[in-house]
């Protein structure tokens, strides 16, 4: 079954109910940049919990990292980054409109016959206007930055301001210069995770004393210049990555790559991904990237058609061989069994938490009717869910007030919590299901005689009378399938 949301629907959801507000709203946004509110960052802390569960804490074979955003710039250069990291990109000559050369080619591929070219050679027309497309320019994607006080705007205007009226030989030998000065300061934001992982695979390996195979896990921000950030969250400049790179002898790396590609398949469908929106595609190829052996992503079926939420490479040892070149530090592993030093091979799950947040909601998201009326659920899975109680008291009497602070206050070292006390108690079980809580507590006028309340369950709707004495240990159990 196809989610039932479209995009603009699930985009207002968002914002409405408080998950996602555009960047800079205030100023107009700015493109490919998105604030995570009060109900978002608790679904995305959620996220990479169940992550960190599923991949370090549950595991004995793999270990967490925190690397720094910024590095030295020659991990970029090792990396293939500053060659490679491009995507082909061409303008509309009528409307200006900009596309990704590539993605262009696989949506809208134009006729054989056309242009006698293979389907995914770059298109020429503009599939918005019919215009005339420009020829692709590659456009690195790496967001750069000058470490240390250097203001780079201030120097050129200095240096301009400087050589009016001097000859071109000084000019050029000026601007030279300043162009050294630059380059020595540049930086870039890291665009993956990954790599902070490989230049720390010396450090893991000797501290915690690993034997092969093992795994780090990271999880952080990443950027990147995107031609053309959109589909929502889909496709942002800043965003957050999942990544493991697991080290393994090679000759074994077929094997744990097909390992990694069910585990974390079988982790989507975990936390509640429907079958028939989740497939696992190899890629052919012409679409792997400079480093891979073999990639399998893992696709969800989102509004605009079936997109990767991850991938899962097969890097073989390009990267370590790379950074020790690069830096001059070997980076291997001296095999017990053989005596021998060697370069292990590595398999890298990489998932994105901005795509995984959509799909978790997308998949999660229900309508149905009740009494005639449309109830719109997140059947979110509990340990993802934002909120995991809700107190609500039958109204804003007098009487019932502190009896529901009272709960409230009881629950909220145990529990995410909301109070809600606005409205009608049909409209507050709705707002609850909206946002995916799983259990709502309502307090009433029985409370006060019976030291009781109600537990009402999101998805049967079902209601059960509980002792409050017994409330905490009634929703720790039903509750027991979370963090
Ligand atoms: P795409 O083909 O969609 O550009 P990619 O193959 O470049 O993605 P990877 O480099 O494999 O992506 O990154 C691993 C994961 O990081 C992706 O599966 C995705 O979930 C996430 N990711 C990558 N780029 C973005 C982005 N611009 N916005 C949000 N998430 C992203």
């Amino acid at each position: 079954m196809a989610p039932k949301l479209t995009m603009d629907k699930f985009a207002s959801l968002c914002k409405r109910r408080g998950f996602v507000f555009q960047g800079s709203e205030i100023y107009g946004g700015i493109g490919g940049f998105w604030d995570y509110g009060p109900l978002g960052v608790e679904l995305k802390n959620n996220i990479k919990r169940a992550w960190w569960k599923a991949v370090v804490q549950e595991r004995p074979d793999v270990v967490g990292l925190d690397a720094a955003i910024v590095m030295n710039p020659r991990v970029w250069v090792a990396s293939g980054h500053v060659e490679t990291f491009a995507d082909p990109m061409v303008d509309c000559k009528s409307c200006k409109r900009r596309f990704r050369a590539d993605e262009l080619a696989r949506e809208h591929p134009e006729p054989e016959a056309a242009h006698g070219h293979a389907p995914l050679a770059y298109p020429t027309r503009c599939p918005e206007c019919g215009g005339e497309l420009t020829t692709p320019r590659m456009f690195n994607l790496m967001f750069r930055t000058y470490v240390g006080p250097i203001d780079v705007e201030a120097e050129f205007t200095r240096a301009i301001a400087e050589l009016q009226g001097e000859d071109w030989e000084r000019a050029s030998a000026r601007i030279r210069d300043l162009k050294d000065e630059l380059d020595r300061a540049t930086a870039y934001l890291r665009p993956e995770t990954a790599q902070g992982i490989f230049v720390n695979f010396d450090n893991v390996l000797t501290t915690s004393r690993k034997k092969l195979p093992f795994g780090i896990a990271q999880i952080g921000k990443a950027f990147r210049n995107e031609v053309t950030p959109g589909n929502f969250i889909f496709r942002d400049r800043e965003f957050e990555q999942m990544e493991i790179e697991f080290f393994c002898r090679p000759g074994t790396d077929e094997e744990w790559h097909k390992h990694w590609v069910e585990e974390r398949y079988k982790w989507y469908r975990r936390y509640g991904i429907r079958e028939e929106n989740l497939r696992v595609r190899r890629l052919d190829p012409d679409e792997l990237a400079h480093y891979a052996k073999d990639t399998y992503e893992i696709e969800y079926l989102f509004p605009m058609g079936w997109s990767e939420l991850e991938g899962i490479a097969n890097r073989t040892d390009f990267d370590l061989k790379r950074h020790s070149e690069f830096s001059g530090r070997q980076l291997t592993y001296f095999d017990d069994e053989t005596g021998e030093h060697i370069v292990p091979y590595v398999i890298e799950p990489s998932a994105g938490v901005d795509r995984c947040l959509m799909a978790f909601m997308m998949d999660a998201y229900d309508e149905e009717e009740v009494r005639g009326e449309t109830r719109a659920v997140l059947r979110l899975h509990p340990a993802l869910a934002p909120i995991k109680v809700a107190v609500l008291p039958l109204s804003r009497h007098e009487d019932l007030v502190p009896v529901a602070r009272r709960v409230w206050d009881l629950l909220r070292p145990h529990f995410m919590t909301q109070y809600d006390d606005a409205q009608s108690i049909g409209r507050r079980y709705r707002r609850q299901d909206e946002i995916g809580t799983p259990y709502c507590v309502t307090i009433d006028f029985d409370t006060l005689q019976d030291e009781a309340v109600t537990i009402r369950d999101r998805d049967s709707m079902a209601q059960v009378r509980v002792p409050i004495a017994n409330l905490v240990d009634a929703l720790k159990e039903r509750l027991a399938d979370c963090l």
